[in-house]
């Protein structure tokens, strides 16, 4: 059983779907978890993982914000003196095919999805340097791997994730801190509801496990990557697909 207990964990995009999972499960192993979202929409995340007995508080944290990061991050460290587990899992779609997408959609995408999460990093690493010890977790996508047509803002953005946390991995691995990926494939959230609904028996069909994947199998890779059973793996891509891309 992997124990997290002590472990101090930022979740980004905690207010639903994959998430608000992984923060859950995070916290039932016994972390402590800091579920961020804009505005007050974590505040459910956290009251629910209160209710069920874990430890859980919710903060503000739009990761478009120039600065933000920073601030959440010291706040963290300045409340629990410490902070383990990042994971940069907050993401948006804009899809559209390339010769009609729109620059302002371009720049949203990498701007939420891929520059969030260098800013992220970048302040997470500060204690985690200090601490000599840490976990990076980036939620890619199957997508990052494939491409798809109509999503070369989102293909790009998690691509870049794949290539940005091998990079880290390689400047931090000396001092003790772990650098992976999360590649999810087509996961039952808010996210792909739209695009699935009526046809999640065919995407089912072309999917080899022939299911949709839950947020609950995305947020048990992830708390295996924050546990010590972890501990020798780093700059890696843990695909979490069904088999769809291989
Ligand atoms: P949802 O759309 O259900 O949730 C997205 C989350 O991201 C929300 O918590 C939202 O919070 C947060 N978010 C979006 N923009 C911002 C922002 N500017 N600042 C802070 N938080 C923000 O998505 P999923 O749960 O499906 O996806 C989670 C991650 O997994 C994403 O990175 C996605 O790309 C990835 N993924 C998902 C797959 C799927 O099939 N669902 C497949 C592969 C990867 P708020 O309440 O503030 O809106």
């Amino acid at each position: 059983m992997i124990d997290l207990t002590g472990r101090v964990a930022l979740v980004t995009g905690a207010s639903r779907g994959i998430g608000k999972a992984i923060a859950a499960k995070l916290a039932a192993r016994g972390a402590q978890v800091v579920a961020a979202a804009r505005g007050e929409n974590a505040r459910p995340t956290a009251d629910e993982i209160t209710a069920a007995g874990g430890k859980a508080e919710a903060v503000a944290l739009d990761v478009t914000e120039s600065g933000a990061a920073e601030a959440a991050i010291a706040a963290v460290v300045a409340k629990h003196g410490r902070l383990d587990v990042l994971v940069n899992n907050a993401g948006i779609t804009k899809d559209q095919l390339l010769l009609r997408m729109k620059r302002d959609d371009w720049d949203a995408v990498l701007g939420t999805n891929l520059t969030a999460a260098f800013a992220l990093t970048q302040a997470a690493l500060k204690p985690m340097l200090k601490a000599r010890q840490g976990r990076i977790i980036c939620i890619s996508s199957v997508v990052g791997q494939s491409g798809n047509a109509g999503q070369a803002n989102y293909a790009a953005s998690k691509a870049g994730l794949i290539g940005f946390a091998k990079s880290v991995a390689l400047e931090v691995a000396s001092r003790g801190i772990t650098v992976n990926v999360v590649a999810p494939g087509l996961i039952d959230t808010d996210m792909t509801r739209a695009l699935t609904e009526g046809a999640h028996g065919d995407w089912a069909a072309r999917i080899p496990l022939k299911r949709l994947g839950t947020p609950d199998d995305i947020a048990s890779a992830v708390c295996f990557l924050a546990s010590d059973e972890a501990s020798y793996i780093t700059g890696q891509v843990l695909a979490v697909n069904g088999g769809m891309y291989m």
